[in-house]
């Protein structure tokens, strides 16, 4: 497949294209029928964001055949109605002094249409609400509906992930040879998350992670006071967010001479890494880049380490779909963002992951993170 890196005009201009939310109801609306609804409650805040640009930490949005109802609390009164109008979102704004939910429920309550309901985000006890109020018989869970529209990244949405994996690669670029002067793994992460703020990001993709040495064993190492000392295998996994979209980015890098074993465990992750990639493009199955990099370590007797999927999805969460793993059933489609990031862990000696954000294309994909893997520090 063809491995193309796309030059980022947006990210060195600062000038990011729009993003265009407005179509983006009318999108869900016509999964209406198919879900066997007439209307369907979005709880999930992600979901709310994506189709009508609110950024709040309250609000629910009611989607029927014919019009759009967004709900949120007197503390969003004035962020609602601007952020709505500037996406130029069509959905009257409703502030309530209650639950959001609640004043939907008191809309919904003198109908008889079947409103669908997220069943990843809805919880027992909400759902029990809503049946005692609607009935049982007028509920529908759905499952993935506003997390499969927001699968193919528009132009916007792939600018700003673009923008946040430029802001990862020049911070790790200036920041990379700190790692040989003996920080501690919170001092280097702590230096890399203002660095990544420096630059422009408007947060941290999620808490970075530094793991040294034998620390590295664990995928999901919490940074803590160890010493980063020669001979060590490194484990930086960070990202930057830009206007709510994320990169994830992961290199690992031996400080001075780190021995043969570690060195193998090195160049097996990083040749599986590069065949993952080479695998992606529009319609692979997601599996299949899975099983590329997992045939890979296997092939080198070190499969039992490789303890977690291959990738994900990367956009408004830092996970979403697809998943890239054994069983994930999804296709890779043009406009998909996802990462791929195989590693190798091994209790007492260390870990090696490394991990790309790509762009998947008709014929292969665009590397959107961009440093490279020279593990080495020089
Ligand atoms: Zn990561
Ligand atoms: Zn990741």
């Amino acid at each position: 497949m063809a491995v193309t890196e796309g030059s980022t005009p947006t990210a060195s201009s600062g000038v990011l294209p729009p993003l265009d939310v407005a179509p983006r109801i009318g999108r869900l609306r016509e999964r209406l029928d198919d879900l066997g609804c007439e209307a369907l409650v979005v709880a999930d805040l992600t979901n709310v964001r994506y189709l009508t640009g609110f950024t709040g930490s309250a609000g629910v949005l009611l989607v029927d055949g014919s019009s759009a109802v967004f709900v949120s609390d007197g503390r969003y009164r004035t962020q609602a109605e601007e952020q709505l109008r500037d996406a130029g979102v069509d959905a009257e704004v409703v502030i309530c002094s209650t639950d959001p939910s609640e004043e939907l429920l008191g809309r919904l309550a003198a109908g008889d249409s079947r409103v669908g309901l997220e069943a990843e985000t809805v919880t027992w006890s909400a759902q029990r609400r809503w049946a005692a109020e609607l009935g049982e018989e007028r509920l529908v869970a759905t499952s993935g509906v506003v997390a499969g529209l927001r699968l193919v990244k528009d132009a916007g949405e792939a600018a700003r992930i673009r923008t946040a994996c430029d802001i990862a690669d020049r911070a790790f670029a200036e920041l990379r040879p700190r790692l040989g002067e003996g920080p501690t793994e919170v001092e280097f992460a702590l230096e890399l998350d203002a660095l990544v703020r420096a630059l422009g990001a408007e947060d941290q993709s999620f808490d970075t992670i530094v793991a040294s040495g034998p620390n590295g064993a664990k995928p999901h190492h919490r940074p803590g006071d160890r010493r980063i000392v020669e001979g060590d295998l490194v484990v930086v996994d960070f990202g930057a967010l830009v206007e709510g979209y994320h990169s994830d980015m992961t290199r690992t890098v031996a400080v001075g001479d780190v021995g043969d074993e570690r060195r193998r465990m090195l160049d097996v992750v990083l040749e599986a890494q590069d065949l993952g990639v080479r695998a992606v493009a529009a319609g692979v199955e997601a599996s299949v880049v899975d099983a590329v990099c997992r045939d890979h370590i296997d092939a080198a007797g070190l499969g039992e380490t490789f303890v977690h999927s291959t990738g994900h999805g990367v956009g408004l969460d830092i996970h979403e779909e697809p998943r890239l793993s054994t069983r994930s059933a999804a296709t890779l489609a043009s406009g998909f963002v996802v990462t791929v990031e195989p590693g190798v862990y091994l209790p007492g000696v260390g870990g090696v992951r490394i991990e790309d954000t790509v762009l998947v294309t008709e014929d292969g994909c665009d590397r959107l993170t961009l440093t490279p893997k020279d593990p080495v520090l020089a």
